[in-house]
């Protein structure tokens, strides 16, 4: 791209131009299929196999145009990143030319060799097989290149058995899951569900670091690992509390005006950005979106932050800790439901029916999350994410949600049995019609808690900057289908026994109140009193990926997944197996990473370092010079030498055992290598330093 182009090229005309848009879809098909395709996408069925063939050379035809020449199925199987293997669209022709094609079938199922992706035991390897399928609901794109195109096919992967070897099909299940419930509810609401879909809408704020590619080429841990294994914490960092929100470096602007532009054309609704807590960090956040398109949009947002950093002359980080000692990213999943009437059922409305939705709403999160906050925990567990959850700098592993005081009053007034209005005293029912109303701000700003009512979503602030939102919304939309489903029954009953659907509402929610209020906290969640005040509670306080990922083998969570038809039960433990093994292997190669660099590159400068001053010691003494300050140098160098020759030693034997026994040593290894960092002098220090990587761009 280049600025005479953008300068006479509106947002307007650039956005969504590399997208095959509904508006593309209305010139390039016939009055049928279009009208056949969008049904399709807003019922999200599978495509009339009859019109296949005419999407499939319109999106061709229409791809070509824009100098593609291969097409892929874009997929997120189980590593976590997404993955593609092109096909040219060419066909020879018998006159030794070629024709440029692409059938209905090709763009309906895709079968790229699935033996080499995780399929933690669920696919035999002797039957490698493994399917991609179209997903009309996330229109196809173009990753444009420095030459040419490629059209991109969102789809989901499974195996010829229809086992989901991917993240796509679990969250598209647990949509309609979600959507089954929330019609059911609206159903008792008297709410017409007829042909009607509920679904749940995201908004994901993506934090992530830059720095200079020179720097980054420099260390093999950055280059290996996504984060810096060694490095001592530079005099001011961020103490001053002097980036967040400030002005934004000329650089990095280029880079994200840069960004925005390549990602609106990809109509991707790129909206804020700034500086965040840490120098060299910052944050970008879309206009929210259905889920599904959301989390697409996101792992494409990830995946242009790298490309264009890389054009801008940096390296985008989206490791959760790439620096030790300051802020590490997140990124906030910022959730919704819509229901089948088309509005936000987390919205307090302004009359009492739309309140007692809302309620039933908030109470069933209360459900959801205490009952299943190890699950919740576990959807957020990895290595990278270890280092900021339970850190004072990101929300604690113990779940809780925040509500703010107004609405908290209310549901304690739901506890007692009724709703008083929050301006008359005197008590009312609770029921569809004697709801008070409710103030239309009812959030207060709290940025430390894990999962935060903010006006009219719920903000789940846990999930690292690194993952992929499909794990914490499929984990998301299950809980609270399955909260939604024991509300439903119950209220059905009651309803059936011919009792009157308010008085059956408020004592059902009184009920989940008294339950489940042990999941509210509006207080400050970094502090030692809350972490006591949990465990008193009995609020769960998993500390590691470990300790997490144990509650995907809670016979409850498995009934749970299979019963909303999310996950059968060898998919989760498949899911287990994998994360387990992701979270071993990173620890693993990050201990070989930190070996290999303190024994060659580190080691070898210190003792260097200590010849030289043994030296310098014995000048000074021929010529008669006191070198006691010289002496004492040396001797701390040469302990710290010895400390990291030991340090060598344990992490080394520490390899073949626990992760934890890795972690440890790794960490030992490190206070000795941070402190001969502080001691040698700078210019032989063979790695770019905290104070460069984190100011220098
Ligand atoms: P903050 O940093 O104060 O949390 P931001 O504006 O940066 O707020 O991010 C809020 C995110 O929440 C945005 O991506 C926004 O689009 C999203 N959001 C707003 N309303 C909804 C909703 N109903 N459902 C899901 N996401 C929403
Ligand atoms: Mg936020």
């Amino acid at each position: 791209m280049c600025k005479e182009e953008m300068g006479v090229r509106s947002v307007a005309d650039i956005y969504g131009e590399n997208v095959f848009s509904i508006k593309n879809m209305r010139n390039y098909l016939s009055e049928k299929a279009y009208g056949s395709l969008i049904a399709t996408i807003k019922e999200g069925k599978t495509i009339d196999p009859s019109i296949a063939d005419e999407v499939a050379d319109a999106m061709k035809t229409w791809a070509v145009a824009k100098g593609a020449t291969h097409f892929t199925h874009w997929f997120q199987p189980l590593t976590g990143a997404t993955a593609e293997k092109h096909d040219s669209f060419i066909e020879p022709d018998q006159e030794g030319g070629v024709i440029m094609k692409f059938s209905g079938n090709e763009l309906i199922k895709g079968e790229p060799d699935a033996s080499s992706f995780p399929s933690g035991g669920l696919r035999a390897t002797f039957e490698a097989r493994g399917y991609t399928a179209w997903d009309p609901t996330s229109p196809a794109f173009i990753k444009k290149g420095e030459i040419g195109a490629t059209l991109c096919i969102p789809t989901a992967f499974y195996s010829y058995t229809g086992v989901a070897l991917d993240k796509k099909t679990p969250l598209l299940r647990s949509v309609a899951a979600l959507s089954k419930q929330v019609c059911r509810l609206a159903g008792l609401f008297g709410i017409d569900t007829k042909d009607k879909r509920a679904y749940a809408t995201l908004g994901p704020e993506q934090e992530y670091f830059l720095v200079d590619r020179s720097f980054y080429e420099a260390r093999l841990d950055l280059i290996q690992t996504g984060r810096t294994l060694f490095g001592s914490a530079p005099a001011k960092h961020q103490q001053m509390d002097d980036h967040y929100f400030g002005a934004i470096r000329t650089r990095v602007m280029s880079f994200m005006d840069d960004l925005d532009r390549e990602l609106w054309r990809l109509g991707i609704p790129a909206k804020t950005r700034h500086n965040e807590v840490c120098p060299a960090q910052f944050e970008i956040a879309p206009v929210f979106e259905e889920q599904n398109l959301s989390i697409d949009h996101n792992m494409i947002c990830m995946e242009t932050l790298k490309k264009v950093a890389e054009k801008h002359g940096f390296v985008c980080l989206l490791h959760e800790k790439p620096y030790a000692g300051v802020n590490g990213s997140g990124k906030h999943n910022n959730w919704s439901v819509v229901g089948p009437d088309g509005k936000n059922w987390l919205s307090p409305g302004d009359n009492p029916h739309e309140n007692a939705k809302f309620l039933t709403m908030i109470c069933a999160l209360m459900k959801a999350i205490d009952t299943n906050a190890p699950m919740l925990r576990a959807s957020v567990a990895t290595a990278g994410n270890d280092h900021r959850l339970g850190a004072n700098e990101a929300p604690p592993a113990i779940l809780s949600i925040f509500l703010g005081d107004q609405l908290t009053d209310i549901i304690d007034q739901i506890e007692k049995g009724g709703a008083k209005s929050s301006k008359q005293a005197d008590l009312l029912e609770l029921g569809v019609d004697s709801l008070p109303q409710l103030p239309k701000d009812v959030t207060d700003r709290n940025r430390t808690s894990p999962f935060a009512f903010t006006g009219n979503k719920f903000e789940f602030r846990a999930p690292g900057s690194n993952q992929s939102c499909a794990g914490p919304n499929i984990v998301l939309n299950t809980i609270v289908a399955d909260a939604l489903d024991e509300i439903c029954t119950e209220l059905e009953s009651d309803v059936k026994s011919g009792k009157d659907f308010n008085e059956a509402l408020q004592v059902v929610l009184q009920g989940i109140v008294k339950k489940h209020k042990r999941i509210l906290f509006n207080g400050d969640n970094y502090t030692e009193d809350w972490h006591k005040e949990a465990e008193k509670r009995g609020l769960p306080n998993l500390r590691n990926t470990e300790a997490a990922l144990e509650a995907t083998k809670d016979p409850k969570v498995i009934e749970m997944f299979k019963k909303h038809k999310v996950l059968t039960p060898e998919e989760l433990a498949s899911r287990h197996d994998i994360y387990e093994e992701q979270y071993e292997e990173t620890i693993t190669i990050e201990a070989s990473v930190a070996l290999k660099m303190a024994r060659t590159m580190i080691v070898p400068i210190a003792l260097e370092y200590q010849s030289s001053l043994a030296g310098t010691i014995d000048d000074m003494k021929t010529c008669g010079c006191k070198s006691d300050g010289t002496m004492d140098l040396l001797k701390e160098v040469g302990g710290e030498t010895e400390k990291m020759l030991k340090g060598i030693k344990e992490l080394e034997a520490a390899l073949g055992g626990k992760a934890s026994e890795k972690i440890d040593a790794m960490n030992e290894l490190r206070v000795a290598v941070d402190r001969l960092e502080e001691l040698l002098p700078d210019e032989i220090w063979p790695l770019p330093s905290y104070a460069e990587m984190l100011f220098m761009m």
